[in-house]
């Protein structure tokens, strides 16, 4: 597969790279069989465990530093932080570059504000110019308004958003922006943290195989590199066989078929027409209930989504229009065409409400 050009870095990565997860199955050998089999591209973070550990063994073992476009992250929101993080990825690593540095999960107003703040732009900007780190880049999970704001910004290079087959939206959004200013665009969680796999979708009560996944995300050519989590050989020889397979890139209806697949039957799934409206007790249920949908997806699996979703329901659902209001009058369920169970889904809202404290 050849070759894609990462926004106005002007690097040439593999479509598909390694999500170098902190996780039992990335091995240093693991890391050799991905970059022999054509991967150039490896993602890591000073919060993933040993994985930066792993991949500076690898490279000592057998001189692929320079073969590998490298990125790693950090979580720092002062500046000690961010310093002491990079001088402990670089040791760790074994090199004295990277060449994309990433601020880790800018996904709150609050933590974008204090990288601002902590002036790290800025260092990041020094650290440039004398060659420790090539490139800027940024990795969030919010999937509007604030990475909006940091991709216009103009501070980076490139950004890592969490775009699948489970969250299409994308494609009209963030990523068209992206390209627009010709940031090179990296899609984390191909795998949808895990569900987008035969046996987590089949749980759920849809079906989608993982390849099925990674080649969907792979269809975007706007998309520069792909990330999937390679936590075993298995995974590692999907990665390879897609990559190098003669691979056919997903049309439209393909996609859309597979996107479409993605719903959870028989578990109060809200397909957001909103016939249900208006509520008497003004209760947005069309929005509370998208919420609702991606809490059952990464309910108990992907932490740092649950904990997203419950920050996003704080932010897009008024006080006075809580899920606590329902009366269970009903007069929902008769309008709703799939008769959902909407009095008890908004007790389950309530419970996504007061996730941090339960
Ligand atoms: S059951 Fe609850 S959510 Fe549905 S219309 Fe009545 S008050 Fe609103
Ligand atoms: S009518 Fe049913 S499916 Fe449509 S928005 Fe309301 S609860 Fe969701």
């Amino acid at each position: 597969m050849q070759k894609r050009r990462l926004g106005k870095t002007e690097l040439m990565v593999s479509p598909i790279g390694y999500g170098a997860l902190g996780l039992a199955g990335v091995t240093p050998e693991s890391l050799r069989q991905a970059v022999d089999g054509g991967i150039n591209y490896i993602d890591s973070a000073r919060l993933y465990t040993d994985s930066e550990k792993k991949i500076g063994l690898m490279f000592k073992e057998t001189g692929y530093r320079d073969r590998v476009i490298l990125s790693t992250k950090s979580m720092g929101r002062t500046l000690d932080c961010f310093r002491k993080d990079l001088v402990a990825s670089l040791a760790a690593l074994g090199t004295d570059y990277i060449d994309i540095f990433i601020l880790h999960d800018v996904s709150t107003k609050k933590s974008w504000e204090l990288i601002q703040k902590s002036k790290i732009i800025e260092e990041m900007k020094k650290l440039k110019e004398r060659g420790i780190i090539k490139h800027m880049g940024v990795s969030t999970h919010d999937g509007k308004n604030l990475s909006e704001e940091i991709i216009k910004s103009g501070y980076f290079e490139v950004a890592m958003l969490a775009y699948n087959a489970a969250n299409p939206e994308l494609e009209s959004t963030l990523i068209p922006l992206a390209k627009s200013l010709d940031l090179g665009i990296i899609a984390m969680k191909p795998y949808g943290g895990g569900v987008l796999t035969e046996k987590r979708s089949r749980e759920l009560g849809f079906e989608i195989s993982a390849r099925e996944a990674l080649q969907w995300a792979v269809s975007n050519t706007d998309v520069s590199v792909v990330l999937p989590g390679m936590d075993s050989r298995e995974y590692v020889g999907l990665a390879l066989d897609v990559l190098n397979s003669d691979f056919t890139f997903y049309n439209g209806d393909k996609l859309n078929e597979i996107a479409g697949r993605i719903t959870i039957k028989g578990r109060n799934y809200c397909r957001g027409c909103g016939y249900c409206m208006p509520c008497p007790q003004n209760i947005p249920i069309k929005e509370m209930l998208k919420l609702n949908n991606r809490w059952e997806v990464y309910f108990g699996l992907d932490w740092s989504q649950m904990t997203l979703i419950n920050n996003e329901f704080a932010n897009c659902i008024p006080e006075d229009k809580g899920p606590e209001r329902c009366t269970k009058c009903g007069g929902c369920v008769q309008k709703c065409p799939y008769g959902l169970a909407v009095p008890e889904l908004m007790e389950q809202c309530v419970k996504i409400k007061n996730y941090k404290s339960s």
